[in-house]
Protein backbone atom coordinates (compact mmCIF):
# COMPACT_ATOMS: atom_id res chain seq x y z
CA UNK A 1 0.00 0.00 0.00
CA UNK A 2 1.24 3.85 -1.05
CA UNK A 3 1.42 4.34 2.76
CA UNK A 4 3.51 1.52 3.52
CA UNK A 5 6.25 2.77 0.91
CA UNK A 6 5.95 6.52 1.96
CA UNK A 7 5.91 6.49 5.49
CA UNK A 8 7.83 4.79 8.12
CA UNK A 9 6.21 1.86 10.38
CA UNK A 10 5.70 4.21 13.27
CA UNK A 11 4.51 7.16 11.58
CA UNK A 12 1.42 8.27 13.42
CA UNK A 13 -0.88 8.66 9.90
CA UNK A 14 0.11 5.11 8.93
CA UNK A 15 -0.78 3.61 12.50
CA UNK A 16 -4.00 4.92 12.18
CA UNK A 17 -4.38 3.76 8.69
CA UNK A 18 -3.55 -0.29 10.19
CA UNK A 19 -5.85 0.50 13.09
CA UNK A 20 -8.68 1.09 11.11
CA UNK A 21 -7.89 -1.10 8.39
CA UNK A 22 -8.02 -3.94 11.03
CA UNK A 23 -10.86 -2.84 12.74
CA UNK A 24 -12.71 -3.12 9.65
CA UNK A 25 -11.68 -6.55 8.85
CA UNK A 26 -12.50 -8.03 12.29
CA UNK A 27 -15.76 -6.06 12.39
CA UNK A 28 -17.10 -7.78 8.98
CA UNK A 29 -19.96 -9.31 9.71
CA UNK A 30 -21.32 -6.21 11.99
CA UNK A 31 -20.31 -4.26 8.74
CA UNK A 32 -22.28 -6.76 6.55
CA UNK A 33 -25.44 -5.96 8.80
CA UNK A 34 -24.64 -1.96 8.75
CA UNK A 35 -24.29 -2.59 5.09
CA UNK A 36 -27.15 -4.29 4.23
CA UNK A 37 -29.42 -1.59 7.19
CA UNK A 38 -28.19 1.37 5.22
CA UNK A 39 -30.13 3.58 3.20
CA UNK A 40 -27.02 2.87 -0.06
CA UNK A 41 -26.06 -0.43 0.56
CA UNK A 42 -24.21 -0.70 -2.67
CA UNK A 43 -22.67 2.02 -2.01
CA UNK A 44 -21.75 1.47 1.49
CA UNK A 45 -17.59 -0.82 0.61
CA UNK A 46 -16.92 2.58 -0.81
CA UNK A 47 -18.08 4.88 1.49
CA UNK A 48 -15.66 2.53 3.54
CA UNK A 49 -12.77 3.13 1.21
CA UNK A 50 -13.72 6.81 0.85
CA UNK A 51 -13.58 7.65 4.48
CA UNK A 52 -10.00 6.39 5.24
CA UNK A 53 -9.08 8.45 1.61
CA UNK A 54 -10.41 11.62 2.96
CA UNK A 55 -8.67 11.26 5.98
CA UNK A 56 -5.36 10.33 4.34
CA UNK A 57 -5.75 13.17 1.94
CA UNK A 58 -6.64 15.71 4.67
CA UNK A 59 -3.70 14.76 6.66
CA UNK A 60 -1.00 14.93 3.58
CA UNK A 61 -3.17 18.67 2.69
CA UNK A 62 -2.37 19.95 6.21
CA UNK A 63 1.09 18.83 6.66
CA UNK A 64 1.91 20.39 3.09
CA UNK A 65 0.80 23.74 4.33
CA UNK A 66 2.28 23.51 7.29
CA UNK A 67 6.00 23.83 8.84
CA UNK A 68 5.22 21.61 12.05
CA UNK A 69 4.47 18.56 12.56
CA UNK A 70 0.68 18.23 11.96
CA UNK A 71 -1.48 15.95 14.50
CA UNK A 72 -3.18 12.80 13.33
CA UNK A 73 -6.68 12.19 14.31
CA UNK A 74 -8.02 8.72 14.46
CA UNK A 75 -9.96 6.65 11.85
CA UNK A 76 -11.50 4.67 14.46
CA UNK A 77 -14.39 7.55 15.62
CA UNK A 78 -15.65 6.21 11.97
CA UNK A 79 -17.13 3.33 14.28
CA UNK A 80 -18.42 5.35 17.14
CA UNK A 81 -20.43 7.31 14.69
CA UNK A 82 -22.13 4.30 13.49
CA UNK A 83 -22.51 2.89 17.13
CA UNK A 84 -24.18 5.81 17.88
CA UNK A 85 -26.27 6.11 14.48
CA UNK A 86 -24.67 9.11 13.59
CA UNK A 87 -24.06 10.13 9.92
CA UNK A 88 -20.97 8.91 9.61
CA UNK A 89 -20.74 9.08 5.79
CA UNK A 90 -18.23 10.89 3.62
CA UNK A 91 -18.91 13.29 0.51
CA UNK A 92 -18.96 10.92 -2.52
CA UNK A 93 -17.38 13.02 -5.81
CA UNK A 94 -19.97 12.72 -8.47
CA UNK A 95 -17.55 10.89 -10.89
CA UNK A 96 -16.96 8.09 -8.81
CA UNK A 97 -21.01 7.71 -8.10
CA UNK A 98 -20.91 7.55 -12.29
CA UNK A 99 -18.32 4.69 -11.82
CA UNK A 100 -20.52 2.96 -9.55
CA UNK A 101 -23.73 3.66 -11.12
CA UNK A 102 -22.86 3.16 -14.59
CA UNK A 103 -25.90 3.09 -17.51
CA UNK A 104 -26.75 -0.35 -18.54
CA UNK A 105 -24.58 -2.18 -20.08
CA UNK A 106 -26.80 -2.21 -23.33
CA UNK A 107 -24.52 -0.28 -25.84
CA UNK A 108 -20.91 -1.89 -24.88
CA UNK A 109 -20.95 -3.53 -28.24
CA UNK A 110 -17.44 -2.65 -29.87
CA UNK A 111 -17.19 -3.13 -33.49
CA UNK A 112 -14.82 -5.57 -33.73
CA UNK A 113 -14.74 -7.07 -37.05
CA UNK A 114 -14.26 -10.31 -37.18
CA UNK A 115 -11.02 -10.99 -38.91
CA UNK A 116 -12.85 -13.08 -41.61
CA UNK A 117 -10.81 -16.27 -42.80
CA UNK A 118 -8.01 -14.98 -40.57
CA UNK A 119 -4.90 -13.05 -42.06
CA UNK A 120 -3.97 -14.65 -45.22
CA UNK A 121 -4.44 -11.58 -47.92
CA UNK A 122 -6.40 -8.05 -48.06
CA UNK A 123 -9.21 -7.96 -49.76
CA UNK A 124 -9.95 -4.76 -52.10
CA UNK A 125 -12.43 -5.32 -54.35
CA UNK A 126 -14.94 -5.98 -51.45
CA UNK A 127 -16.98 -3.47 -52.49
CA UNK A 128 -20.85 -3.59 -52.33
CA UNK A 129 -21.03 -6.97 -53.87
CA UNK A 130 -22.65 -9.12 -51.93
CA UNK A 131 -21.12 -12.70 -51.00
CA UNK A 132 -23.28 -15.41 -53.33
CA UNK A 133 -25.35 -17.39 -51.55
CA UNK A 134 -26.74 -14.85 -49.14
CA UNK A 135 -29.23 -13.38 -50.35
CA UNK A 136 -31.24 -11.31 -47.96
CA UNK A 137 -28.09 -9.08 -46.43
CA UNK A 138 -29.10 -9.38 -42.60
CA UNK A 139 -27.28 -7.56 -39.90
CA UNK A 140 -23.31 -8.58 -39.21
CA UNK A 141 -23.32 -11.02 -36.38
CA UNK A 142 -22.72 -9.66 -33.45
CA UNK A 143 -21.57 -10.91 -30.27
CA UNK A 144 -20.66 -14.59 -31.23
CA UNK A 145 -18.30 -14.13 -33.64
CA UNK A 146 -16.33 -11.19 -32.05
CA UNK A 147 -16.24 -13.40 -28.76
CA UNK A 148 -14.96 -15.86 -30.90
CA UNK A 149 -12.39 -14.21 -32.68
CA UNK A 150 -11.24 -12.57 -30.15
CA UNK A 151 -10.64 -16.04 -27.76
CA UNK A 152 -9.19 -17.99 -30.50
CA UNK A 153 -6.52 -15.78 -32.66
CA UNK A 154 -4.54 -13.47 -30.30
CA UNK A 155 -4.58 -13.29 -26.98
CA UNK A 156 -4.95 -8.91 -26.55
CA UNK A 157 -4.59 -7.01 -23.93
CA UNK A 158 -7.41 -5.41 -22.63
CA UNK A 159 -7.95 -2.64 -20.19
CA UNK A 160 -10.64 -1.65 -18.23
CA UNK A 161 -11.76 1.78 -19.62
CA UNK A 162 -14.20 2.54 -16.99
CA UNK A 163 -12.38 0.69 -13.95
CA UNK A 164 -14.28 1.43 -9.94
CA UNK A 165 -11.94 3.53 -7.95
CA UNK A 166 -13.56 0.73 -4.79
CA UNK A 167 -11.22 -1.29 -6.26
CA UNK A 168 -7.70 0.30 -5.83
CA UNK A 169 -7.30 -1.19 -2.23
CA UNK A 170 -6.86 -4.72 -3.10
CA UNK A 171 -4.91 -4.09 -6.74
CA UNK A 172 -2.30 -1.72 -4.37
CA UNK A 173 -2.09 -5.01 -2.39
CA UNK A 174 0.37 -6.23 -5.53
CA UNK A 175 -1.17 -9.64 -5.02
CA UNK A 176 -1.36 -12.09 -8.37
CA UNK A 177 -4.88 -13.21 -9.06
CA UNK A 178 -3.42 -16.50 -9.49
CA UNK A 179 -2.34 -16.60 -5.43
CA UNK A 180 -6.10 -15.23 -4.74
CA UNK A 181 -7.65 -17.84 -6.91
CA UNK A 182 -4.92 -20.81 -5.89
CA UNK A 183 -6.07 -20.49 -2.23
CA UNK A 184 -7.32 -23.51 -0.45
CA UNK A 185 -10.85 -22.72 1.36
CA UNK A 186 -11.20 -19.46 -0.77
CA UNK A 187 -15.23 -18.75 -1.25
CA UNK A 188 -16.28 -19.17 -4.52
CA UNK A 189 -16.48 -16.28 -7.22
CA UNK A 190 -19.97 -14.47 -7.39
CA UNK A 191 -20.98 -15.20 -10.98
CA UNK A 192 -20.90 -12.84 -14.28
CA UNK A 193 -24.39 -11.74 -15.60
CA UNK A 194 -24.28 -14.72 -17.60
CA UNK A 195 -24.97 -16.81 -14.20
CA UNK A 196 -22.34 -19.87 -15.16
CA UNK A 197 -18.67 -17.77 -15.31
CA UNK A 198 -16.90 -16.45 -12.39
CA UNK A 199 -16.16 -12.97 -12.31
CA UNK A 200 -13.13 -11.62 -13.97
CA UNK A 201 -10.51 -10.69 -10.88
CA UNK A 202 -7.98 -9.19 -12.72
CA UNK A 203 -10.42 -6.81 -15.15
CA UNK A 204 -12.38 -5.39 -12.38
CA UNK A 205 -9.63 -5.35 -9.51
CA UNK A 206 -6.27 -5.23 -11.55
CA UNK A 207 -7.85 -3.12 -14.30
CA UNK A 208 -6.26 -5.24 -17.21
CA UNK A 209 -6.96 -8.55 -18.69
CA UNK A 210 -6.32 -10.43 -21.57
CA UNK A 211 -8.97 -11.09 -25.02
CA UNK A 212 -8.36 -14.96 -24.47
CA UNK A 213 -9.61 -14.78 -20.61
CA UNK A 214 -12.10 -17.63 -19.52
CA UNK A 215 -13.84 -15.06 -17.68
CA UNK A 216 -14.14 -12.43 -20.88
CA UNK A 217 -17.75 -12.29 -20.84
CA UNK A 218 -17.07 -10.49 -17.55
CA UNK A 219 -15.28 -8.07 -19.50
CA UNK A 220 -17.47 -5.77 -19.45
CA UNK A 221 -18.59 -2.63 -16.67
CA UNK A 222 -20.68 -3.94 -13.83
CA UNK A 223 -23.50 -2.98 -12.54
CA UNK A 224 -23.39 -1.02 -8.75
CA UNK A 225 -24.61 -4.61 -7.81
CA UNK A 226 -22.38 -6.84 -9.21
CA UNK A 227 -19.21 -4.20 -8.18
CA UNK A 228 -20.54 -4.74 -4.39
CA UNK A 229 -21.17 -8.02 -4.54
CA UNK A 230 -17.20 -8.84 -5.84
CA UNK A 231 -16.27 -5.69 -3.64
CA UNK A 232 -17.77 -7.93 -0.67
CA UNK A 233 -15.95 -11.21 -1.87
CA UNK A 234 -12.55 -9.21 -1.84
CA UNK A 235 -13.08 -8.24 1.74
CA UNK A 236 -12.96 -11.68 2.82
CA UNK A 237 -10.85 -13.54 -0.11
CA UNK A 238 -9.01 -10.82 -1.79
CA UNK A 239 -6.43 -10.02 1.33
CA UNK A 240 -2.57 -10.94 1.77
CA UNK A 241 -2.40 -14.29 3.49
ZN1 LIG B 1 -10.38 -11.61 -17.64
Amino acid sequence: MFLKVALPDNHPLRMNYEEFYQAVVNQQAALEARRLAHKTPKLFPALLVRYAQVRVSLYFQQQTASSLQVGVESFMDMFTKMALSQAWEPDMPAEILKILAPPPPAAVVTGTTPAAGGSTNTRTNARTTPPAGTAPTTRAPPAPAAGAAAAGANNRMLQNDHPNAAFAPYKALGLKIKTILDRTGREPLPKAADGTTDMCLSFHVKHFCSSGCGRAVDHVTHTTEQDATLLAWCATNYVSS
